[in-house]
């Protein structure tokens, strides 16, 4: 029963966010990187290429790297990306300061995404989301690029759902990306066990709305980074705390200890 109100909960907000006018998304908290990675019209690989390198590192640091490699060749037009070979890449990630923490690995896939982003899509990355096509379709596409696991896979789709408001013909694809922020979430507001699994996680999220488990994806992640830190949740602040069993809790915990 609390789940469904829990549920109905994150789903009002996931909407309200799905629904909203479509604005410039901070990726990195610098204008111009994230005016090429917002540039789907001109710079659609920019965005591919972010969803790429997004691994292991804090996602604010992956996501400066297209516009990095930019300022280092001048551009970041797919002639000027498919000019450079793979040793090129790998200097360009690596000199003078590693851009990424895995950066061999990572000048691999970056370079295999621009090769892919060229011969499969004609250079026009945007080809993965035209013409309306089904969730499954679109993330399957992401699947395809060297690195890329279905959390990434479908927090690259939902991005594009819910930020650029491209039209998908479905939504049942789109899973939530179980990073550590949602499982804490889920674990706490008791969706889901405190030590749950990132496939518990996912397939909890598909039971409560498989209509579009993602919904619920960015409501809980701003719920983690916002109030529920791992240390010390400021359930008082929190909007799921009369729903929430841990923040009751904490609360009775808190009245005996005043008692
Ligand atoms: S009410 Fe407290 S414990 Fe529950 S989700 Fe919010 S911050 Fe976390």
């Amino acid at each position: 029963m609390n789940d469904k109100a829990i549920r109905d909960r994150l789903l009002k907000h996931g909407k309200e966010l799905f629904r909203a006018p479509k604005q410039l998304i901070r990726f990195t908290g610098k204008v111009k990187a994230d005016s090429l990675l917002n540039d789907l019209e001109n710079h659609p690989h920019a965005f591919v290429l972010g969803c790429v390198m997004d691994r292991q590192i804090k996602a604010e640091r992956a996501w400066l790297i297209p516009y990095l490699i930019s300022q280092k060749i001048g551009g970041f037009s797919m002639k000027r990306l498919c000019a450079l070979s793979a040793e090129d890449v790998r200097r360009l990630m690596s000199e003078p300061e590693p851009l990424h923490r895995f950066v061999d690995r990572m000048a691999v896939n970056f370079y295999s995404a621009v090769q892919r982003i060229a011969l499969v899509y004609d250079s026009n990355a945007a080809s993965i989301w035209l013409d309306k096509p089904s969730s499954a379709e679109v993330v399957y596409r992401f699947l395809e690029f060297d690195g890329v696991g279905p959390k990434i896979a479908s927090m690259g789709a939902n991005i594009l759902a819910r930020e650029f408001k491209i039209p998908f013909a479905d939504y049942y694809s789109i899973d939530i990306s179980a990073d550590i922020h949602i499982r804490r979430v889920f674990g706490r507001v008791g969706l889901c066990a405190a030590e749950a699994t990132v496939e518990q996680v996912v397939y909890k999220a598909r039971a409560l709305y498989p209509d579009f488990p993602g919904m619920m994806d960015l409501p809980c992640w701003e719920i983690g980074r916002n109030w529920c830190k791992s240390r010390g949740p400021e359930c008082s602040e929190c909007y799921m705390n009369d729903l929430c069993p841990t923040a009751k809790q904490n609360k009775r915990g808190l009245s005996k200890r005043s008692a």
